[in-house]
């Protein structure tokens, strides 16, 4: 799987060289490049913003560098067959990103990711770039950061950690939060006593049963008092009557 990113910050994304992420890298489970909106830019000073039409503060990312990158980009994808790549193009105004959109962008061959920065990018680059490619504006939740690349990171991690072989232990991508619609249990580790806290008794038991059931009953109680949102988007006519009653 290939991964693009396109920032005027491409320093922001030092992180990805590090941990799972970087190993699978240095692994060739993952491509990943990164690459600076000023080289795309034909003046002097590298410009990359200027006024926004109908007036207002701030600048908006002007078109052109972006169409030049993308272009680059486009001509490079590894998109089987004239399949187009998935343009990510991060902004408070997108579908929110969560693990059901981490699962469908990690099987996608080729995944580029677009950072605005300022007011955000002209409008005129996502209706122009849907030519070639898939345009998804996606938001990293309802608050507003400075630039992409913090959401860029976020979903990287995100993404990749669910490519085959990243993560060591696929298992452990099973029973993540999120993963069934529902929070992770409480995880706990050794000592078993600590500080006057004991690890609950059935996690000691060796009985996986009952720790089965332990840990889903604290599933959906943990999702029942953080994330009741979650609880009410479930379909419940798969659980026990003992676990609608958590
Ligand atoms: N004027 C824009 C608005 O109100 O929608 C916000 C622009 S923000 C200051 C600059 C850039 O940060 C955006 O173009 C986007 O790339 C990124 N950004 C800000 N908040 C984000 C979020 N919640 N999710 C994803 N990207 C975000």
């Amino acid at each position: 799987m290939r991964f693009d990113v396109v920032s005027i910050f491409p320093e922001y994304l030092a992180p990805l060289d590090l941990s799972l992420i970087g190993k699978a890298r240095t692994e060739g489970l993952l491509e990943l490049v990164v690459h600076d909106l000023r080289s795309y830019t034909a003046d002097r000073h590298r410009t990359v913003d200027d006024t926004p039409y109908g007036g207002g503060a701030g600048m908006v990312m002007k078109p052109e560098p972006w169409a030049q990158a993308l272009t680059d980009i486009a001509a490079t994808s590894p998109a089987a067959d004239g399949a187009r790549p998935t343009l990510i193009v991060p902004a408070p105004a997108g579908e929110v990103f969560n693990q059901a959109l981490a699962y469908e962008l990690a099987q996608e061959k080729h995944l580029v990711f677009a950072c605005g920065r300022y007011e955000g990018i002209d409008e005129r680059v996502l209706e122009w770039a849907a030519e070639d490619y898939i345009v998804r504006p996606v938001s990293l939740g309802d608050y507003v950061l400075n630039g992409g690349e913090v959401a860029v990171l976020a979903m990287v991690e995100a993404i990749g950690r669910l490519i085959p072989g990243v993560v060591g232990n696929p298992e452990s991508l099973i029973e993540e939060s999120h993963s069934d619609g529902l929070l992770e249990y409480p995880v706990y580790t050794k000592p078993s006593s600590w500080r006057d806290r004991e690890v609950p008794e059935v996690l000691l038991s060796g009985n996986h049963g009952k720790i089965a059931k332990f840990r889903r009953e604290h599933q959906l109680r943990r999702t029942a008092e953080r994330r009741p949102d979650l609880i009410d988007a479930l379909d419940v006519s798969n659980f026990s009557k003992a676990e609608r009653n958590v």
